[in-house]
């Protein structure tokens, strides 16, 4: 029997091989990934600084283990480059592997600015464990005295939760973002002058409305040059800029890529028999629309479904409006930011002490939703009005 292939071992990956094998513990199932198959949670990544965690410490299985409870082949360190989806093969690292059904859980990657320097190269990013743990012997090695100074470029959703944790650790944290206020591209505007003010007093020197044009070598340290034509020196530049989803293998396979692999309401591909979720996957919605969904709630929604689907119980993606939290003690958030180019307004708030942001589009339906301090049961409330919205809109 042909194995069932799943490429990439993250949290898409993982998630859709324990979701078969609630259903089917027959079909031989392989796994490829290009790391080393530990098995993490990735969103620990940005809070496990001030927790003074080692990369080593975030791991919950390794490889060997997952395999062992998934009845699974790992391939780790093996990275797939061509798939010939005629005849169900996959390369992996020269080698033709068949597959009867293939996942790619591939993820994304970390996009690089055109940064000039002769330091340009130094910038870290931190999309994996391997680049945590690269982040951090970088930062143990800095030979400043006092607080380690970090610049981080972006204040998205990513820049802001390293920002807040890299300060809760002790580091000086300065934070360059072209836009005026952080998270400017998810959050109302209510909210993100509140998360700015609660980083500041964090110790984060904001430098908004500003492009990091250059990185220098300076002594021992680096010079990062502004568009404002100021600079500011720094121990380590971290660039949470944004990321671009791994669409490499699947052109290689003339799978429908947008900006991400495109899949339809089961998570399928243009292929039959090849799915995608996760980072790399732009979802078909309900409203005719696709879209990208880099966050582990949908995730875990698609996994369910491909799962099942692939345990021979054919199963449509459920959509349930699901918040994002964004990771930032000194104000904790939680939103849904309302779906691309969805026209509309945010009407804000003041509810049992906490500020509320609701995105409403046309005849008063709400799209998206912003609140601060957030806890499980307004973010579960404003979940339950989004989804009621839209269904009486239908
Ligand atoms: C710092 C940080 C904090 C976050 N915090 C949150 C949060 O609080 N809440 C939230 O909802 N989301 C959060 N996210 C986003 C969330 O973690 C991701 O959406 C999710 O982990 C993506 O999982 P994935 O399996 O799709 O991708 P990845 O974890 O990137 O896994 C991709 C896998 O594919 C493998 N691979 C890639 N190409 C190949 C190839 N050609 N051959 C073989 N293997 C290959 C890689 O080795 C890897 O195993 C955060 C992300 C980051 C970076």
């Amino acid at each position: 029997m042909k194995p069932i292939v799943i490429i990439g071992a993250g949290l898409a990956g993982y998630t859709v091989a324990r979701e078969l094998r609630k259903l089917d513990q027959q079909t031989p199932l392989t796994l490829v990934t290009a790391d080393d198959g530990a098995f993490y949670a990735k969103p620990t990544l940005s809070n496990a600084f001030a927790l003074a965690k080692r990369a080593d410490q975030l791991i919950n299985q390794s490889a060997a283990q997952m395999a062992s409870q998934l009845k699974a082949t790992i391939l780790t360190s093996a990275r797939a480059r061509e798939i010939d989806a005629r005849h169900k093969t996959v390369v992996v690292d020269g080698k033709s592997l068949s597959f009867s059904k293939l996942v790619l859980a591939v993820g994304a990657q970390a996009i690089q600015l055109p940064i000039e320097g002769d330091a340009a190269d130094q910038i870290l990013s931190i999309n994996h464990l391997q680049d945590y743990a690269r982040f951090h012997e970088k930062l143990a090695a800095v030979k400043h005295n006092g607080a380690k100074r970090v610049a981080i470029l972006g204040a998205g959703l990513i820049g802001c939760e390293f920002a807040n944790d890299l300060a809760r650790a002790g580091h000086a944290v300065t934070l360059i973002d072209p836009n005026a206020l952080p998270l400017g591209a998810l959050a109302p505007a209510a909210l993100s002058q509140g998360l700015m003010a609660a980083l500041q007093k964090e110790g984060v020197v904001m430098r908004l409305k500003n492009i990091a044009e250059r990185v220098d070598v300076e002594g021992d340290a680096l010079q990062v040059s502004l568009s404002d034509g100021s600079t500011l020196i720094a121990d380590i530049v971290l660039s949470a800029v944004g990321l671009r989803p791994s669409v490499t293998l699947a052109h290689t396979a003339q799978l429908k890529v947008g900006r991400g692999i495109q899949v339809d309401a089961f998570g399928q591909t243009s292929e039959e028999d090849i799915y995608a979720l996760g980072d790399c996957a732009e979802y078909a919605q309900p409203n005719g629309t696709s879209r990208m969904l880099p966050y582990v709630a949908p995730l875990m929604g698609a996994a369910r479904a491909i799962g099942r689907t692939l345990g021979g119980q054919v199963t449509a993606i459920d959509w349930q409006p699901a918040p994002v939290i964004v990771k930032t003690p000194c104000f904790p958030l939680a939103l849904i930011p309302p779906p691309p180019a969805c026209p509309g307004q945010w009407q804000v708030t003041t509810e049992n002490d906490k500020t509320v942001c609701r995105y409403l589009g046309a005849n008063g339906v709400i799209h998206g939703f912003g609140v601060a301090p957030q806890d499980a049961a307004s973010r579960q409330a404003l979940a339950r009005e989004i989804g009621t919205s839209l269904l009486a809109a239908q």
